[in-house]
């Protein structure tokens, strides 16, 4: 099939059009073709190759399936002369399915014709066959489907071992590809974090919630996208063409020309507003009366900070070290040691040149498992997730404030934990983080002895019981994205209930403002740090109960920026107080929106 020039073609009634309504996540315009991945797809590598090594790709299929022929017929001559003779007639049948063009030539079409990379095209592949398998009726037919599955395991092992130094092409890049648009059933956030080689233009999936932590790495790659989609990758067809409108949470499938050409005329209209936003990376973040804010950038990985430098942060408020110990296999082993840690912080560290980087330690569980902990807890959002996960496996904890602290010679590191409840588990972390110290005094490794530790407000149980806090730790930040998810008794990831996870809801507010209030006039420094401190239609109300330090991701960093250089602390502070007396959800969000005017 060879790829067509990158406009949508309407061919007749199976290009029907469609819209589907979810939630939205990340903003922007993005018009592409649709790719479908199953949860096959997401095991392995995907990329596009350029064009001028698509026949080295080709190639690198071919030898990895010879190769599995050559151990196939090796496994054949070593068989004992007793071996039961299913043995025999199982690598038979092996060494068929190889040798059928289904599996020897069709994948290397698709690698020719859609540009994936091996891996990817031969798990398309074989997709397509079992999904035609499970329609045969004969059941001894239809259960082949797993020796070609086997089969091609085979060859995806000889693949891992030897992927070629690739490029991938930008969708959009020169070689005018189509974009493309990743529709899957769900996207862990490991999985969306493989993404960020940008070969990708949007993402739709038919599960997740607005602050999901796939959701929230969608943000962070600034890539349109929309989830709760629900039928999303049942309805729509690969290479269907897509529209994702990022901002409203809508998906249109092969939309008609007109629509087509009103959408393109938005997505440039956005493209130019966001230039203009350029101009104020420099600009210092002060309110029309002359108050500066902090504004932070909120990262997964330390490739992120040159994003943060471009976007004119103050420094890291949040980096999420969670994603160093996902997406890298099953074993133990697979997690990071200190060595590896501490270089990827000290990394970070160097490339922030000075300005302050908060590491956040180990935030597991819930939307985030490690490969390595057993998925069996009944509420994992209630279970033992972060600092409770840390406490509960204290070499794991204490490798990691060592690497930590070793990076803080490098340049000002801030300890931020999360999760807290406890007045106990403030203390018995306080008391591994001096056993971290101790431990590297007596080894003679530096280590900025000064490190200040603050604590994630995201708890409501921590919200009310702020003196607690305040007593022993040196800066707070408020995790919003849980504090909701936890005041209102609604799971940030389920699409179900996305509709009652509303930052607006006055015991929310209440929160939040009672936290900045209370932390500020003990002398602390207090940050949000979930998405409400990226979104430009709240950044008023959080000026307006106090809030001086906002960290977001990049992407939103400019824009709330402008709000912020044109907001007036006055005016908006004393509307605040009044929208924080109410308890009317219709008048709060009515008052908001009307801060925005003022
Ligand atoms: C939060 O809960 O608001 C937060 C910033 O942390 P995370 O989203 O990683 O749970
Ligand atoms: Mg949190």
């Amino acid at each position: 099939m060879p790829r067509e020039a990158a406009t949508p073609r309407h061919t007749g009634p199976s290009m029907a059009s469609f819209t589907l309504h979810g939630i939205p996540v990340s903003r922007g315009i993005s018009i592409g073709r649709a790719h479908l991945l199953t949860p096959a797809a997401l095991d392995v590598k995907h990329y596009l190759v350029p064009e001028e090594q698509v026949e080295a790709e080709v190639k690198r299929l071919q030898h990895a399936i010879a190769e599995v022929h050559r151990g196939l017929q090796a496994l054949w001559t070593e068989l004992p002369k007793d071996a039961p003779t299913e043995l025999g007639a199982f690598i038979d049948v092996h060494a068929l399915i190889l040798s059928d063009p289904m599996i020897s030539e069709a994948p290397l079409d698709i690698i020719r014709s859609r540009h994936y990379n091996a891996e990817w095209a031969l798990v398309t592949q074989i997709d397509e066959l079992s999904a035609q398998f499970d329609e045969i009726e004969d059941e001894y037919l239809r259960e082949r489907k797993h020796d070609i599955q086997q089969v091609a395991e085979r060859v995806l092992k000889v693949l891992m071992g030897t992927a070629l130094a690739i490029a991938p092409v930008a969708a959009d890049g020169e070689q005018a590809l189509p974009s493309m648009i990743v529709v899957a059933h769900d996207i862990s956030p490991a999985d969306m974090l493989a993404f960020r080689d940008r070969s990708f233009a949007g993402f739709v999936t038919d599960v997740g919630g607005q602050n999901s932590h796939t959701a929230i790495v969608a943000r962070s790659l600034d890539i349109p996208a929309a989830v709760g989609m629900s039928q999303a990758s049942r309805l729509i067809e690969q290479d269907d063409w897509v529209i994702i409108d990022g901002d409203a949470g809508v998906v249109i499938c092969n939309p008609s020309q007109l629509v087509l050409e009103q959408y393109r005329a938005r997505q440039a209209a956005m493209t130019k507003a966001r230039k203009r936003l350029l101009k104020l990376k420099k600009t210092p973040a002060v309110t029309k009366d002359g108050t500066a804010i902090t504004l932070l950038a909120n990262i997964e990985l330390p490739d992120d900070c040159p994003a943060a430098l471009d976007a004119g942060a103050n420094g890291v408020g949040l980096f999420r070290s969670e994603f160093l110990f996902m997406g890298r296999g099953a074993t133990v082993l697979k997690v990071p040691g200190e060595d590896e840690q501490f270089e990827q912080y000290r990394k970070a560290v160097v490339a922030m040149k000075g300005r302050p980087v908060t590491i956040r330690t180990l935030d597991v569980g819930a939307d985030k498992p490690l490969d390595t902990t057993e998925h069996t807890a009944l509420n994992p959002a209630l279970g033992l997730r972060a600092i409770r996960y840390c406490l509960a496996e204290p070499q794991l904890f204490l490798t990691q404030l060592r690497a930590i602290l070793r990076a803080s010679s490098f340049g000002k590191v801030r300890i931020l934990i999360p999760m807290l409840a406890h007045a106990f588990e403030i203390d018995q972390t306080l008391s591994m983080i001096e056993q971290a110290k101790l431990q590297l005094r007596d080894e003679g490794v530096k280590y900025d002895e000064a490190v200040e530790v603050g604590a994630m407000i995201e708890i409501p149980a921590a919200a009310l019981a702020l003196p607690m806090f305040v007593k022993r730790m040196d800066f707070l930040s408020i995790g919003t994205n849980d504090l909701i998810q936890y005041t209102l008794a609604i799971d940030r990831v389920d699409y179900e209930v996305a509709h009652l996870y509303n930052p607006l809801h006055p015991a929310v507010l209440m929160l939040i403002a009672q936290t900045i209030a209370v932390g500020q006039k003990a002398g602390l420094d207090v940050a949000v740090c979930g998405e409400m401190a990226g979104d430009v239609k709240l950044t008023r109300l959080l000026l307006g109960m106090g809030l001086r330090e906002f960290s977001m991701h990049p992407a939103q960093l400019l824009a709330v920026k402008q709000e912020i250089l044109n907001s007036d602390l006055a005016a908006i502070t004393s509307r605040t107080r009044r929208i924080l007396r109410s308890f009317e959800p219709n008048e709060i969000a009515t008052a908001v929106e009307q801060l925005q005017s003022l």
